[in-house]
């Protein structure tokens, strides 16, 4: 049976960072209130905050099913069976896409008593409905996400090139730092003929500036994992949106910026934990909320937030 713990384990990712930084009532409510919310003995609100947590946006949900196509598709290029046609994959994202509709207009009920079986859009949450802007945007995406994939130098790559070898990109999703779990999610490892390792991360949303240091955590990963040096991995960013292709070279000076930026941030994180031992945190007035109503307009936690 698994151990139920009163507190979560502290870790860190770039996007725990990121919450942090964005607003500090929301980190609250990701990696504490909600904790335990799943459990039927939990109380009302620490449900009330995993629920609220598992909601998903159309630009999230449209990534997330994007990533399992393209998922699916690596599968079959390392098992060499027929790879799915570019009709197939925006089919596979429109039902996706589908279920998540329904489920949000049509099984709220059972949404609300299994979060993480069933789907809510946060605009229908929030709104009531998508609107036809939305929808016709979504489709447009989804229609070029595919489109794009199937045409990059990544996927043509792997899917004709023999001699370059998928590494199981599983291997590289933690690692201790300082004695902290850092999480990260690869989306592609290849090392090619010559040897030199590739991390490819696709991006189904806008360019932004903080890509890179994503990209320089990964490399960071791999530099550390497989002890090889940075000259023998390159990153690319597939921005699925545009079609553009994005090479980037990671130095030793901007993976030591990143382990600045991790331990700045864990100072941080921990001036919010009453008890270091049990990663429990001080009581959610000591969690300040944003000013910033552009990060409230897309907060999946405003219904909670207005309450305390
Ligand atoms: S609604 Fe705004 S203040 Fe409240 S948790 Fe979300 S981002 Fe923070």
């Amino acid at each position: 049976m698994l151990e139920v713990k009163q507190f979560p384990e502290m870790s860190w990712s770039l996007s725990r960072h990121k919450t942090l930084m964005n607003c500090q009532m929301q980190y609250f409510f990701t990696y504490y209130l909600s904790h335990n919310g799943w459990l039927q003995k939990a109380s009302s609100v620490s449900k009330h905050a995993y629920r609220l947590k598992k909601m998903v946006s159309t630009e999230i949900l449209l990534g997330n099913s994007v990533h399992k196509q393209i998922q699916q598709v690596i599968g079959h290029v390392q098992s060499e069976e027929k790879i799915q046609s570019e009709s197939h994959l925006v089919e596979s994202i429109r039902a996706d896409l589908n279920t998540a509709y329904a489920d949000s207009i049509h099984r709220r009920a059972q949404w609300f008593e299994k979060p993480s079986k069933y789907s809510m859009l946060q605009e229908i949450y929030y709104d009531g409905s998508l609107t036809k802007e939305k929808i016709h945007d979504i489709q447009e995406r989804t229609r070029l996400s595919v489109n794009h994939f199937v045409s990059s130098r990544t996927f043509n790559v792997i899917s004709h090139n023999q001699k370059v070898k998928i590494v199981d990109a599983e291997r590289f999703r933690v690692m201790k730092v300082d004695g902290i779990n850092i999480f990260a999610v690869l989306d592609l490892v290849y090392q090619e003929e010559n040897g030199r390792y590739v991390i490819v991360d696709w991006k189904t949303g806008k360019e932004r500036p903080d890509d890179f240091y994503q990209v320089v955590l990964y490399v960071w990963f791999l530099h550390e994992k497989l002890n090889i040096d940075l000259g023998e991995i390159e990153a690319k960013i597939e921005y699925l949106q545009i079609g553009k292709q994005k090479s980037i070279q990671v130095k030793q000076m901007d993976i030591d910026n990143m382990l600045n930026t991790f331990r700045m941030s864990m100072e941080l994180m921990c001036g919010y934990i009453e008890d270091i031992e049990q990663n429990k945190p001080f009581g959610f007035e000591a969690f300040p909320k944003t000013q910033n109503p552009r990060t409230c307009s897309s907060c999946n936690y405003r219904e909670l937030c207005s309450k305390s």
